[in-house]
């Protein structure tokens, strides 16, 4: 730890988190933080005036780690570490002019803001802001001030119970706070699109509960373990994710001795439908979100997906569908799903697969199909089967 006593703080988007909802949200913020902390060690975490504080209570609290997971909460759109000051002129120098040079390494320009939310502090902002910029050009004469696009931004900010110096901010995750915008069930393949689907409507505040396939023995105990893995990977984001398992193995038998092969993934998707809608209902969640993008496979056509989306009358949310793989892909690398993603086991997906699946169903004749099997029966026993695995932030 550095020789000065450093927080955390966040900012979280005034404009969204607006009135009556307001202490809601920071609720639901706080939760989360401190979800995410005890990982790290032991922090006060409070917020006051549209800032969430993350204050160490010892020495052995990791900062570092500490500031890597407050970026993955939503919510949050500014985050920096910052410098404590005992709230007089004399302090808040010697603060500044021995906290915030390493931070201003290369850099040949700055501005300083200030702000007193504390209106008592005898120095007005401006002037606060004049003497901190004096100090640190005096400790080092190569900077110069440049006000309208400085290198570095350095804010001063007079609180309530102290000062807080610090210089750039850096962008937080941004999104709504978890379980401000209800709860989705998330149908979870191994594959790279359902989990960056998952992270997405989770960044609008969906608490995210999953659903997965699995086809065992044609799928392997291994898929599932990637599968956990992933869900695993977002509770990065998303705290704690319950992965609910569902076996399709006896309805996909039936579907390939009694059905015509080109309807077999379509079939199997009004299964999949049915199911996650059943589960959906079970475990209060308002709508189910796939990671499908349009025309990406043949099942994800514009007819397919109606052909999909009338085994179901709940809202299906498919933040992927516009996108390209390219996209998407970036998106995974970046939340750190994608490594995961690119293994290379079976989905249940991938178990008889047509050899020329229809790209352009025919809802009555898919029906047609699906009267050859008990379909209330076979859904019947593949819910009865059902199992969970929580999943939760990893321990460092
Ligand atoms: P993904 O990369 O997410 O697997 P995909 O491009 O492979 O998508 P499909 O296999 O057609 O596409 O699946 C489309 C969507 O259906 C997935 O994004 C996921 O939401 C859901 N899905 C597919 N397989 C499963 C499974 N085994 N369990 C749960 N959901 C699944
Ligand atoms: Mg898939």
């Amino acid at each position: 730890m550095s020789e000065f006593h450093e927080v955390i703080l966040c900012k979280y988007g005034e404009l969204v988190l607006k009135g009556a909802n307001l202490s809601y949200f920071e609720a639901l913020l706080e939760k989360e933080m401190r979800e995410r902390a005890k990982r790290h060690g032991h922090f006060h975490i409070y917020h006051s005036q549209s800032t969430l504080y993350i204050v160490p209570k010892d020495e052995d609290c990791d900062l570092d780690g500490m500031l890597d997971s407050a970026r993955r909460v939503f919510g949050i759109v500014g985050i920096t570490r910052a410098a404590v000051a005992d709230k007089n002129l004399e302090d808040i120098l010697r603060v500044a002019k021995g906290y915030l040079p390493p931070f201003m390494d290369g850099k040949k320009t700055f501005r300083v803001d200030a702000k007193r939310a504390d209106k008592t502090f005898p120095i007005a902002s401006p002037e606060l802001a004049g003497e901190v910029g004096a100090a640190l050009l005096s400790a080092n004469p190569r900077l110069r001030v440049d006000l309208h696009n400085p290198d570095c931004r350095i804010r001063v900010e007079v609180r309530e119970t102290a000062a807080y110096i610090h210089a750039d901010q850096e962008k937080g995750a941004g999104g709504m706070p978890i379980r401000s915008n209800g709860r989705g069930l998330l149908l979870l393949s191994g594959g790279i699109d359902s989990p960056v689907a998952g992270y997405m409507m989770a960044k609008r505040g969906v608490e995210i509960e999953a659903l997965h396939f699995e086809s065992f023995p044609y799928t392997s105990e291994r898929a599932r373990e990637k599968v956990l893995e992933l869900a695993t990977e977002l509770c990065e984001y998303c705290t704690k994710i319950h992965v609910h398992v569902i076996s399709l193995t006896h309805i996909q038998e039936e579907l390939r001795d009694k059905c015509e092969e080109d309807y077999f993934t379509l079939l199997l998707r009004r299964f999949m439908m049915t199911l996650a809608e059943r589960c959906a209902k079970a475990y209060k969640c308002g709508a189910l979100i796939t990671g499908e993008s349009l025309g990406q496979v043949a099942s994800q056509t514009m007819e397919a997906i109606g052909v999909t989306d009338d085994a179901t009358g709940m809202p299906v949310l498919r933040p992927c569908i516009g996108m390209d793989k390219e996209e998407i892909v970036q998106i995974a690398r970046r939340i750190g799903t994608f490594e995961t993603s690119i293994q290379p086991y079976e989905d249940c997906c991938t178990v008889f697969t047509p050899r020329h699946p229809r790209t352009r169903p025919v809802l009555e004749k898919v029906l047609a199909q699906q009267a050859k099997v008990d379909f209330d029966a076979l859904v019947d026993e593949a819910w009865g089967g059902m199992y969970t695995v929580t999943c939760r932030l990893k321990e460092y």
